[in-house]
């Protein structure tokens, strides 16, 4: 049994970790360390914690939770500080840095990974064997505990579903400061509740990520359309038929108004076909090219570092980001669209719309709309100077919120939007009971990862 939590003390929340055992690794208190745990991309939520642990092992994370939860102390893993909205932080409560955990191991058709490690160090170690994982984010630079905990969306969801439907097994840590495994056939429920679960049951040390042939090279397409319905009925037909490797789609606001792309990439540009693949496709534009595979995966890097050079980057985020299933979604983001203002969404925003064979996504998390296609439908927001406040944008995305349960849809939980816990019942839909039964059995304190305020 658990002893009472023992309260901290305000004047000095760093004592409670006065009688810290032994480490492998090592607890900070230093101030940039503390700053540096306090924020997110997001940059609109900043809480300091008391402590951060740079764990030099998986059981460095084990003794450490152990230690948090005899005191009362909350505790929450860090990838990379990607999420947006505190998802990572933990007011007075120990922040676990799991960057010092980042080896990559290349096992048969697997690789063994340190939940800290990005996925592009698990691309690069994968590719000289000929070999990579078969599903990416658009962004490499994000770790795979955080992406595994979120469920992990990109092009390739027709075929390999999300991230998390490619893992193997996992080593935890619970929030009881158990250091277990976990996997399809041990300890499902963990397994389960830990995927694309936001932190809520245990810290992921370790995946086990299936790996498939590499291709050397790509050719990438990327064709235009004039209207939402034309765009989303034409992704719809591509992603059933699964006739391109890769497949995600955007709308911009061009000086024609709003046009709409899809980018779609054969895997093995030698082998490409222009002709069979694109010849019946409608498009109004074309462009297409060839590139080597990990550019291609790392092809939004080189706009990061733009914004970083602009300032853009360094501005708050506040992200949307929803699940709509096929029947309703052009009324959602045609309507969506024609509300929009000129400062709604800031001078570096990013609007996806891309489908998704929700059949291919296996495991509960993350919550899918109840249709067999479904849509990710992303405003990715920044507050720039003279576009609308960061708080104007949150509220905005509230209102998008409401309006995506109204059509059936689904909150991706990356982004930012207030939500109470009806709200997080109803999201977690019919997977609410065994989520919040694992809760209860592997965290009956409740000590993790408060950041992402659902118990
Ligand atoms: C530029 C950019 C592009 C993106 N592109 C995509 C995309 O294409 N597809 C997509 O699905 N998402 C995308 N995301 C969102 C991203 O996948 C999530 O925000 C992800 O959680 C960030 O990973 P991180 O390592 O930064 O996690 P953090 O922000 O550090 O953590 C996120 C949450 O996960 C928890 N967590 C982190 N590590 C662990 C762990 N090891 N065990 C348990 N809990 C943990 C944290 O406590 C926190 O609650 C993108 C984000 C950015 C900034």
């Amino acid at each position: 049994m658990t002893p009472p939590p023992v309260p901290i003390p305000q004047s000095d929340p760093a004592a409670v970790f006065d009688a810290v055992p032994a480490l492998d690794g090592e607890l900070r208190f230093d101030g940039a360390t503390l700053e540096a745990a306090s924020g997110d991309f997001g940059r609109m939520v900043r809480q300091s914690p008391a402590a951060v642990l740079r764990p030099g092992s998986a059981e460095d994370v084990a003794t450490m939770v152990r230690y948090c939860g005899e005191r009362g102390v909350k505790v929450a893993g860090r990838g990379q500080g990607h999420s947006t909205n505190g998802q990572a932080q933990v007011p007075a409560g120990l922040v676990i840095d799991l960057g010092s955990l980042d080896s990559v191991e290349i096992r048969d058709n697997t690789a063994v990974v340190r939940s800290g490690a990005r996925w592009s160090a698990v691309v690069r170690a994968s590719l000289p064997l000929g070999l990579t994982p078969p599903a990416f984010t658009d962004y490499l630079e994000l770790s795979v505990g955080g992406t595994l905990s979120a469920g992990g969306l990109g092009g390739q969801i027709g075929h390999h579903g999300t991230q998390v439907d490619n893992v193997l097994e996992l080593e935890v840590v619970t929030g009881e400061g158990e250091l277990t495994t976990c996997s399809p056939t041990e300890r499902p429920d963990l397994f389960r509740a830990v995927l694309g679960g936001l932190g809520q049951c245990a810290i992921i040390t370790r995946a086990t990520l299936a790996l498939v042939p590499a291709p050397r090279s790509v050719r990438f397409y990327v064709l235009t359309y004039p209207s939402v319905a034309a765009l989303t009925a034409r992704e719809a037909e591509l992603i059933r038929e699964g006739r391109f490797d890769y497949l995600i789609g955007q709308a911009r606001l061009t000086p024609d108004g709003w046009t709409y792309f899809i980018e779609a990439a054969a895997y093995d540009a030698s082998a490409a076909d222009d002709a069979r693949l694109t010849d019946d496709l409608g498009h109004t534009s074309a462009e297409v090219q060839d590139v080597d595979y990990f550019d291609f995966l790392n092809r939004i890097a080189p706009t990061m570092e733009l914004f970083k050079s602009l300032g853009e980057w360094a501005r708050p985020h506040p992200w949307y980001d929803s699940l709509l299933p096929a029947s309703t979604v052009n009324d959602v983001v045609m309507e969506t669209l024609a509300g929009l203002k000129s400062g709604s969404l800031g001078a570096s925003a990013v609007i996806l719309l891309y489908p998704i064979l929700t059949a291919k996504c296996r495991t509960p998390l993350p919550v899918m709309p109840d249709e067999e296609l479904a849509y990710l439908f992303s405003l990715l927001k920044t507050a720039s100077p003279g576009a609308d406040s960061a708080e104007e944008m949150v509220a905005a995305n509230r209102v998008q919120y409401d309006a995506t349960v109204e059509a059936g849809g689904r909150w991706y939980p990356i982004g930012s939007v207030p939500l109470t816990t009806e709200d997080w019942v109803h999201h977690f839909g019919a997977f609410w009971p065994e989520f919040r039964a694992a809760r209860h059995r592997y965290d009956p304190d409740g000590i993790l990862t408060p950041g992402q305020r659902i118990f």
